[in-house]
């Protein structure tokens, strides 16, 4: 099968058409000190969320800004080359990558003035410290005054980088490119009725249960990260180029296409939630593990997009760890390290993986309900950024919003708007790209099925098989092309929910 061999030629000498374009070879080397401030800032960022000291914010914000505005000197010296680059003729898809995502930078540090890059640098890493702070305390008061500075950051950064009609448009395009209101808007109009109905027909047939014992059984921390490290081991996770620690947030993040570092977490009882957030981790890392070694260093050796990132983890998580085969390949790992697992059948351990209740904790919700919880803060976001609600009021709407979406009220702050640090780190427009993961994973499951028979495949838990897929398919050309242009390559279209609920009736309701 030519799809599966393993020995492809770099993705440079696969574009390189006819002769290498010499001034895009200049940039390229005027581009490594810059991979180079990124590297640093990742490794710095991923400190802050594991490792560093409580105090260590102040002038690790300061750090991160120094970065960052040398980041803008670099990527800024780079226009004049950019610009000729552009007007050039006979430019490889490669080629023309780089320039798209390097303009995708200038854009950026031309507009946007040093002085409110070094503001929302320092403001949203101080402003972390303080929401973790606030979250066990649920404590909102003090976290208000740090969101009311980093919203009114974002208004100006939005403000500085222009916009069509609404300036949320210009924060979604940070996240997804080209990504607009209109796009989120036509997702959701389609998606949200959707989800409703497929949720009041699983609630109605009683197959799938709305709670299970097992979500309140105990669990030994050690023996729980023995299960972890064998279900990585089961997906096949390349031990020398990754690391995984524990932090508030689970989250992954790529120092190089050789060192990826991923976080899971442990919060003492219903295992679920520390292996689901291990195999979402490693969905992410395998992504970043998998982008053709030949775009290291260049601007290309990252992800098309944060939604195209996000189909990735979902993928691995919903698509394959909540399925029945997977659930026969994890179950004897289970009984091995967790001795109350025996007391449960694979068939009831399948059942409490795929619980389905409308929860007030989105990265505990299930697949069915859980983009009801980005529909909230999508809402809340666009409301912010258009000045139409205050900071003041968000508690209180918060909790309309879930109990409009979900019919649940949270009962305080750390259950309701304290639960995500997404916006104490500046992420607004961020949440958006979680549903887009959920519908693109969605297209990936109707589109690999074509080649693999994903059941048969996990089954016999050859996992290698849809790694090699979605690298070839994906993966390996890094941000080569736009998250639009990539799935239009792919799929024939961008974002199209349909996939996901075919999927979800056809695995809840059948
Ligand atoms: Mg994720």
């Amino acid at each position: 099968m030519g799809l599966f061999h393993t020995n492809y030629i770099g993705m440079r000498d696969a574009f390189a058409s006819m002769s290498k374009n010499q001034l895009v070879e200049q940039i390229l080397e005027s581009y490594k000190p810059i991979w180079a401030l990124d590297h640093a800032s990742s490794l710095l960022g991923w400190d802050v969320e594991t490792y560093m000291p409580l105090q260590g914010s102040r002038s690790r914000g300061f750090a991160q800004a120094q970065l960052a505005l040398m980041k803008q000197e670099r990527v800024t010296s780079l226009d004049g080359m950019i610009e000729r680059a552009t007007k050039e003729g006979g430019l490889s898809d490669y080629e023309k990558g780089i320039l798209r995502v390097i303009k995708r930078d200038l854009n950026y540090f031309k507009k946007v003035p040093p002085k409110l890059i070094e503001d929302l640098q320092r403001t949203s890493t101080e402003a972390t410290v303080v929401w973790r702070d606030a979250r066990k305390k649920s404590d909102y008061a003090t976290f208000q005054s740090y969101l009311e500075k980093i919203i009114e950051l974002k208004k100006q950064e939005a403000d500085k980088l222009g916009y069509v009609g609404h300036p949320y448009n210009a924060l979604l395009d940070m996240y997804e490119e080209e990504l607009t209101i209109n796009d989120v808007d036509r997702v959701f109009s389609a998606l949200v009725p959707g989800l409703k109905n497929v949720l009041s027909k699983i609630i109605a047939d009683k197959t799938y249960v709305s709670s299970h014992p097992l979500e309140a059984v105990e669990y030994e921390q050690q023996a729980m990260t023995r299960v972890n490290q064998e279900t990585m081991r089961l997906l096949k996770m390349p031990e020398k180029t990754f690391r995984m620690d524990i932090s508030t947030h689970p989250f992954t993040s790529s120092m190089s296409l050789e060192d990826v570092r991923v976080t899971t977490r442990y919060e003492g009882k219903s295992f679920r939630d520390s292996l689901y957030s291990t195999i979402h981790e490693c969905g992410h890392a395998i992504y970043d593990l998998q982008v053709d070694p030949s775009l290291e260093y260049t601007p290309l050796s990252r992800a098309a997009s944060l939604g195209i990132h996000e189909s990735q983890s979902r993928f691995w998580e919903n698509f394959v760890g909540r399925s029945r085969e997977f659930t026969k390949l994890v179950y004897p790992i289970l009984k091995k390290y967790l001795p109350f697992v025996s007391g449960y059948s694979e068939e009831e351990i399948y059942k409490y993986f795929n619980v389905v209740r409308p929860s007030l904790i989105r990265v505990e919700a299930d697949e069915v309900t859980y983009n009801f919880h980005i529909v909230v803060r999508y809402e809340m976001e666009k409301a912010l950024i258009g000045g139409k609600v205050s900071v003041s009021e968000i508690p209180s709407l918060w909790n309309d919003k879930m109990e409009e979406f979900l019919g649940v009220r949270p009962k305080n702050d750390a259950e309701g708007v304290l639960q995500d640090v997404h916006w104490s780190g500046g992420g607004m427009g961020y949440f958006p790209t979680y549903t887009l993961g959920n519908i693109i994973g969605g297209m990936i499951y109707n589109k690999i099925r074509k080649d693999l028979d994903i059941a048969k495949t996990v089954q016999r838990g050859e996992l290698g098989l849809i790694k090699n897929w979605l690298r070839e398919q994906i993966h390996k050309l890094g941000a080569t092309y736009s998250p639009k242009e990539l799935q239009t390559k792919i799929f024939g279209e961008t974002y199209n929910p349909e996939h996901l609920l075919e999927y979800l009736e056809h695995k809840y309701l059948a």
